[in-house]
């Protein structure tokens, strides 16, 4: 059982003006609950877009539906003006949105509602406390928790969607659940841009690699409740050193090529090379660049910029279940 402490360290944050989201872990109680046969009605999911294999499920409003909708639109019709050997390319295969979607496709394969709780859709019990603090949730990776959870205790466990339960067995099953500020982002009901929510997209599509894999030694560090000695599987938040913005949270990469720097790559790309984007577009996207290159260690964040950093190593290795 991986104690909530521990969990906690998977937070996933991301933060955009002081935004978070934590990657959904809670303590899981230890109580085995038998898989429920017939899985229970979660009502019919829809397919995001018709090029892609994600899928809403029922919980998700017709807002976030329209807002997701809108976000792969976007991401559709980018056009950059890359250079071949630059990483965005090595990383996404394309210089246009369809390497991104591509990527997103790879990665995410269901995205659930604000208010769904873990209880309700996975095969075992979790103590779902209330969020943390004053973070505001715009979307977290709940999948790569659950799997995590799947190897830490060496057992199956389902995802219940679309009326059917789905073994959470690949992180790459990625299952995302947004969070209230997806669609309303503060208390004046004003909503983020597409450039803001599609760059949480991207980050929380990297939590869905297990780059590196896992060790025996790994397995057994996550079946006593401590973290694995590879951050990269799952690319793992780490605690922000002293001195930056973020300093005692985890909201910062541990790992070269994390999910912040995914989130850097799209978004610096975007505020550079972008054909026929908006000012306001460039200008969040700007933005989003900083923010997460400021989550990254110094020395990395200088040699991503400066193009010295080995390119991004975009594969999967979990162990097999
Ligand atoms: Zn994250």
């Amino acid at each position: 059982m991986l104690s909530c402490p521990n969990i906690k360290r998977f937070a996933c944050t991301f933060s955009l003006l002081f935004l978070a989201g934590n990657l959904g872990c809670k303590r899981i109680v230890d109580k085995v609950a038998a898989p429920q046969l017939p899985p229970p009605q979660t009502g019919q999911a829809e397919q995001l877009n018709p090029t892609l294999n994600i899928s809403m499920d029922a919980s998700l409003s017709a807002k976030e539906r329209e807002f997701l909708k809108e976000d792969f639109r976007f991401l559709q019709g980018l056009r950059f003006d890359s250079k071949i050997e630059g990483y965005f390319v090595k990383a996404f295969s394309t210089s246009d949105g369809s390497g991104l979607m591509k990527y997103l496709d790879d990665r995410i394969g269901h995205i659930i509602g604000p208010d769904t709780t873990v209880d309700s859709r996975f095969s075992y019990t979790a103590d779902t406390g209330s969020d943390s603090g004053k973070a505001v949730t715009i979307a977290t990776n709940i999948g790569t928790a659950v799997w995590l959870e799947t190897v830490a205790q060496r057992r199956n466990i389902s995802f219940f969607t679309n009326n059917t339960a789905i073994p959470v067995n690949d992180p790459r099953v990625g299952i995302i659940k947004l969070g209230k500020a997806y669609t309303v982002f503060d208390d004046s009901g004003r909503s983020l841009n597409t450039v803001a929510r599609t760059s949480v997209l991207i980050h929380e599509a990297r939590h869905s690699d297990c780059t590196g894999g896992l060790t025996d030694r790994d397995v057994t560090f996550l079946a006593t409740g401590q973290l694995p000695e590879n951050r990269s599987c799952g690319h793992l938040h780490v605690i922000c050193p002293s001195g930056n913005d973020y300093e005692g949270l985890p909201a910062c990469d541990g790992k070269v090529w994390g999910a912040y720097a995914m989130g850097w790559l799209f978004a610096n790309e975007l505020s550079q090379k972008c054909q026929g984007c908006s000012e306001s577009m460039l200008q969040t996207a700007m933005i989003v660049a900083m923010d997460s290159l400021s989550r990254l260690d110094k020395e990395t964040a200088r040699a991503m910029k400066a193009g010295v950093l080995e390119y991004p190593d975009m594969s999967s290795n979990p162990p097999k279940q």
